[in-house]
């Protein structure tokens, strides 16, 4: 008789922390956010570079808010990410769970035993940052989700063009009656000609779906891994893009990071 080995579920983690929610519909909010490791893209503008290879430790926050990280080793077994979120998760604190990378979707198998788990835990909504390019890992865990925020890769800004996979995943979470909404980068270097497609592909699957276009924010020194240097566009083109995309659609927000200016992590 052959012994039946089973293989426990584990992820490669890159921090768990409790901050607030700088970007998109969720500003302002308090989430515990897990940063998992990897991504697949390289856009120009990431200042989350430290994320693309999965290191061999990641760093936990022990009280919420304090910053006072252990480090533990990856890759990092189901039960015990399930313990670290619980603890994160005082009374009345946080307004929902931030998965974020990276690219969360790389790690959809996880996330599909990991979210029914910490739903019944914690109680909390589910929040998916994710660029938006891996339609059939959304499928996956669409079920476990409540609400998505999805980039949008302009070529012109990014250096990365994924726009019928773009159109797949805001469908499929539109389908699926989730909260979502689209963030895009933009800079100086921003062809409005995309930004016109990328309104265009929004008012197709539904005109009521937010837009937020976020001004690249110029990257520290240590974080300028990609080399380019990527400049903020100015007032005035920022608000010709607004006009020219609502025409399209009505809900176009121009909203800068915010947790930058708050100086949070
Ligand atoms: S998808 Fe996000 S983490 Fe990946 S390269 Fe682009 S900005 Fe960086």
């Amino acid at each position: 008789m052959t012994a039946k080995t089973t293989v426990k579920p584990t992820a490669r983690l890159i921090e768990v922390f409790s901050a607030i929610q700088g970007e998109g519909l969720n500003v302002g909010t308090r989430q515990i956010f897990v940063r998992f490791a990897l991504c697949d893209l390289r856009c120009h503008f990431c200042d989350s570079a430290h994320t693309w290879n999965a290191p061999s430790t990641c760093k936990i926050e022990r009280t919420p808010g304090l910053r006072d990280f252990e480090v533990h080793s990856n890759p990092v077994p189901l039960p015990i990410l399930l313990e670290w979120v619980e603890r994160q998760n005082l009374p009345s604190l946080h307004d929902s769970i931030s998965l974020t990378g990276g690219e969360p979707l790389l790690h959809a198998p996880f996330l599909a035993l990991f979210l029914p788990q910490v739903r019944d835990i914690t109680n909390l909504p589910i929040y998916l940052e994710t660029g938006g390019h891996r339609p059939e890992q959304l499928a996956i865990i669409l079920p476990y989700l409540d609400s998505v925020g999805m980039d949008f890769k302009l070529p012109s800004v990014s250096g990365e063009s994924y726009w019928q996979e773009h159109a797949e995943c805001l469908k499929l979470c539109h389908d699926s009656h989730l909260n979502v909404f689209i963030k895009i980068i933009v800079s100086q270097t921003t062809d409005p000609t995309e930004l016109e497609r990328a309104a265009l592909l929004v008012a197709a699957v539904s005109p009521e779906i937010p837009v937020f276009l976020q001004p690249v924010t110029p990257l520290a020194d240590s974080e300028k891994l990609t080399a380019k240097s990527i400049l903020a566009p100015s007032p005035d083109q920022v608000l010709k893009w607004q006009a020219l995309m609502k025409k399209f659609v009505p809900h176009v927000r121009v909203v800068p990071q915010t947790h930058k200016m708050l100086n949070q992590l």
